[in-house]
């Protein structure tokens, strides 16, 4: 079985003096943690145990009971009457600090090693225990009660003494047939947050190869991100690489305005007012608003691509992985709104990874290597031209394309989503027969009249619809680049990475 995780946040409805007892308790729960971590930085060897035997271990050394008169260390003269739920919560935190900080410690160490076999000067620092103790305090069982949708029950610390208080939660609820674990409360601004990660289990899908190798039935959904307006081209691929559906993501030069306009204003300001204070953040309000645009728009692209795969039946979504960023000349809104368009695929990628992941289906990157370049017909050099102009030479960034060699015409997005479709069959094709020959053959007339006609409206519609798809655009998988490139086959991710 294969588990997907995530967090839904949740308003706690308090009145304002309920903020000091979580304060209070998070204070206390900081203050278990820390003694925790100094006391296994005394017995480091606890670190090899597993967590559930450590937590045994610790117990052991801080906590008197009948049967454990005289522990080395005691809880009780750090903080008393401490709740046994809260005291395990306590030590977890402790526990996963200590673990990432004596990873850390050993990685500067090898690194350290390195540099003195190599002779070279060592000059980086050595990574230092948690200074500052603020994390939020994660409830475990026995810490709340009555939880339903809508209402809680917590414990918590008033400075005194442990208190039940009954709290509204508001906002969104959580989805059903997933698992909750243990809440935890944030602070976020003078307000206090539940935070409920959530688990769902659900078969491991086959693997990749195995899909494409023996499911002929096999669908993938092939996407292609852009900076322009199309900023998701999505095009759905049978198992002998025909297109059968496709859908354009569009809003990318709303996004790119409103964007350009927010990053003028930083930049007027900034002329404004000279000099910035170092170490702070300037125009904090508008980095926000700028952040949540392309926040927002990373989860409706994502979620968009997740949604058509699942109308479509297919079972891997495949991107292309994405090139280095090559920063464009101009004024500093242009530049900055190019590179942030740039991080936006990238966080598209990472979100529709994990919405798919939810929902079983596959997410695999290929070899980004002229996708765009080459035709998906039959892998001949492409001229790519706009509306109205005469297809001869390669305009790059033009949204129309034609094949001078077999006379496919049609969308650039499009085409690149094909291509990348193919890149991944072709990775992982045995020695089949050839399919689709006959596509080579059709007559070029035909190819162009109904290409005229594809080209004309996939650039209107493509929502969606299954169309009927002109020949021209099936894949030649057997002839052209596919085969001619075989180094392709072999790059992108290796398919487990692309599992997790
Ligand atoms: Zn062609």
């Amino acid at each position: 079985m294969a588990v997907a995780c995530k967090t839904v946040r949740q308003r706690l409805e308090h009145r304002p003096g309920i903020s000091d007892w979580f304060a209070d308790t998070q204070a206390l729960f900081n203050q278990v943690a820390r003694f925790y971590f100094q006391v296994i930085q005394a017995h480091p060897e606890i670190l090899a145990l597993s967590n559930q035997a450590a937590l045994s271990a610790l117990e052991k050394l801080t906590h008197r009971t009948k049967t454990n008169p005289n522990p080395p260390f005691l809880l009780e003269q750090v903080a008393a009457n401490i709740p046994a739920c809260f005291r395990r919560a306590a030590i977890n935190a402790a526990l996963g600090a200590a673990r990432s900080f004596h990873a850390n410690l050993e990685r500067w160490r090898r690194r350290k090693e390195k540099a003195a076999a190599r002779g070279k000067q060592f000059r980086e620092r050595p990574p230092v225990p948690p200074r500052v103790w603020a994390r939020s305090v994660t409830f475990y069982a026995g810490m709340w009660k009555e939880w339903q949708p809508g209402r809680i029950v917590l414990k918590l610390w008033d400075g005194r003494t442990w208190r039940w208080v009954r709290f509204r939660i508001s906002g969104r609820e959580l989805p059903e047939g997933w698992q909750a674990k243990s809440p935890q409360v944030v602070r976020r601004g003078r307000r206090w947050w539940l935070h409920v990660p959530v688990e769902k289990h659900f078969p491991q899908p086959a693997r990749l190869e195995e899909q494409v190798q023996s499911n002929p039935d096999l669908r993938l959904c092939a996407v292609d991100l852009n900076t322009n307006d199309v900023l998701a081209a999505c095009v759905i691929l049978k198992a002998d690489g025909t297109a059968v559906a496709s859908r354009f993501v569009r809003g990318g030069r709303k996004l790119h305005g409103r964007r350009k306009r927010l990053l003028g204003m930083v930049a007027r300001n900034r002329s404004r007012t000279g000099i910035i204070a170092e170490g702070e953040q300037d125009n904090a309000a508008l980095w926000r608003k700028i952040r949540a645009l392309d926040e927002n728009e990373a989860h409706r692209v994502s979620r968009r691509i997740v949604e058509f795969a699942l109308a479509q039946g297919a079972r891997v979504i495949v991107f292309e992985h994405l090139g280095a960023f090559r920063p464009a000349k101009g004024r500093y809104s242009r530049r900055a709104n190019e590179r942030r368009s740039y991080w936006l695929r990238g966080r598209i990628v990472r979100y529709t990874r994990y919405k798919a992941r939810e929902e079983g289906l596959l997410v695999s990157r290929v070899n980004p290597a002229d996708t765009s370049r080459l035709c998906a017909r039959c892998g001949e050099e492409l001229s790519r031209y706009s509306a109205g102009q005469e297809p001869g030479v390669y305009c790059p960034g033009a949204p129309l394309v034609r094949c001078p060699s077999c006379g496919m015409k049609g969308n650039a997005e499009r085409n690149a989503a094909i291509n990348i479709g193919n890149k991944l069959l072709a990775r992982y094709e045995v020695a089949k027969p050839a399919t689709g020959t006959s596509g080579c053959d059709s007559p070029k007339g035909e190819g162009v009249l109904i290409s005229q006609e594809a080209a004309g409206h996939g650039d209107q519609d493509g929502h969606g619809t299954a169309r009927g798809i002109p020949r021209f655009l099936r894949s030649q998988r057997s002839g052209g680049y596919a085969a001619s490139t075989p180094g392709c086959a072999h790059a992108g991710v290796p398919e487990e990475a692309a599992l997790l």
